[in-house]
């Protein structure tokens, strides 16, 4: 799943109002925050195999510590506990640590049967992937929802909370269609140093968000 998860960071903004954008944002791409990096460590693995699905041709045959069910948990409980710790918001944290743990949830619908329970298996997944319409049917609907969800809740204090907030959206549409239409990936190391820039995400929608007031 990818902008499912953009639309659960989106609409936690209802949720948690007082949390920025960059910090819903961090906790949805959580478990793919973690993935890169031990990809490039060489703790986790995947392969490129063109067809595997209808809109990635990423195989994840081994992602334990980032995608099974009981990590997503502990990494959900650990991302909740250091925001209560540093923000005394119990509300808040709780509303963390669900948006961390929906990302299992989002991937499990989309994903073949590779969603790990436990570190190495059982392996479940609901396979939308094997559709392009149903995924973008699917996270067109998240994403259209959440946006709604978010303008409704905020409004833009000047030009960096209108125009930058729409050119991230707008960013990460055109990175969603060029993963979803695009060839498949030259090799796997760009896909981790790709999906390790995403972390840049985190800063625009924190400096965007920080540029819109709630209510
Ligand atoms: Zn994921």
């Amino acid at each position: 799943m990818f902008i499912g998860h953009y639309a659960i960071a989106l609409a936690a903004k209802k949720a948690a109002p007082r949390v920025s954008l960059g910090t819903t944002l961090l906790a949805a791409e959580f478990l793919d925050f973690v993935w890169p990096v031990l990809l490039l460590t060489g703790a986790e693995h995947f392969r490129i195999a063109p067809g595997i699905t209808k809109v990635t041709p990423l195989d994840f045959y081994d992602y334990p510590y980032s995608h099974s069910l009981v990590f997503a948990i502990g990494w959900s409980v650990l991302f909740g506990g250091v925001h209560f710790a540093l923000k005394r918001d119990r509300g808040a944290a709780l509303v963390l640590g669900a948006v961390v743990l929906s990302h299992w949830v989002g991937d499990f619908i989309v994903h073949r049967p590779d969603m790990p329970v436990l570190s190495h298996g059982p392996y479940l997944g609901l396979g939308v992937w094997n559709s392009v319409a149903g995924t973008l049917l699917l996270e067109g609907a998240m994403f259209l929802g959440a946006l709604w969800l978010y303008l409704r809740e905020t409004s833009a204090k000047d030009g960096v909370g209108r125009w930058g907030f729409w050119a991230l959206i707008a960013f990460i549409l055109v990175i969603y269609v060029g993963n979803v239409f695009g060839p498949p990936p030259p090799n796997e190391q760009i896909v981790a140093w790709m999906s390790l820039s995403q972390w840049l995400m985190v800063a625009w929608a924190a400096w965007a968000d920080r540029h819109r007031s709630v209510g």
